[in-house]
């Protein structure tokens, strides 16, 4: 009899503490808004990530050379170097101009040594096919040259340098089309103080290092 009340208020008491506390939020949703908090917390740090890594991946060059106003002086410079080039040269129409001056970048001194001991290696191969690709042979001394002291520097029949149209040291490439015959003493002259390769060298130095 006393079991059977018992049985009976415990079941009462359940169902009036279901019932006071149904307001109450069931732990399950507190957990959601919590995973959203985090989820929103998480996608905050992946995007400030995001911004530090593309902070560091930023290259420390400064960009500045590739405005307008600087790539059209490395263009009138380059212009300039061509057609010298051009004039200095015997053959002229084999000169072409292939250089962006808007990508124009020195080379390491390490990737230059490289490039310099490579085209002393094939300098012969390519000048076999500058002269097939152009249909013509590369000039060679018909009088021999002094210098300045007067010691004979080329003999008669040896060939005119190869000059690099685009410099090595200004990512130029050890190709039959970058390469052309020039006299020594006006190779001499593009590559002097004052020279227009020189000039070209030293702009594309300069708008690198503002
Ligand atoms: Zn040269």
């Amino acid at each position: 009899m006393s079991g059977e009340f018992l049985h009976t208020d415990v079941k009462d008491i359940k169902s009036e503490a279901s019932e006071n506390y149904k307001d109450i939020k069931p732990e399950k949703e507190m957990s959601i808004k919590d995973i959203k908090a985090a989820v929103i917390d998480e996608f905050k740090k992946a995007a400030n990530d995001k911004a530090s890594d593309n902070e560091m991946s930023k290259p420390s060059v400064d960009n500045t050379k590739n405005e307008p106003e600087k790539i059209k002086v490395l263009e009138e410079v380059k212009d300039k170097y061509i057609s010298d080039l051009k004039s200095k040269s015997d053959c002229p129409e084999s000169i072409k101009d292939n250089i962006d001056a808007s990508k124009l970048e020195k080379t390491s001194p390490e990737e230059n040594a490289k490039l310099r001991e490579e085209f002393e290696q094939n300098k012969k191969d390519l000048i076999a096919q500058w002269e097939k690709d152009n249909n013509t042979e590369w000039p060679k001394y018909t009088e021999p040259v002094y210098n300045v002291d007067g010691k004979m520097i080329k003999k008669v029949g040896y060939r005119y340098d190869a000059h690099h149209i685009q410099p090595l040291e200004l990512g130029g490439k050890n190709e039959a089309s970058n390469i052309t015959p020039l006299d020594c003493k006006k190779h001499q002259e593009v590559h002097s103080k004052n020279g227009t390769c020189t000039n070209l060298v030293e702009k594309v130095k300069g708008a690198q290092n503002e």
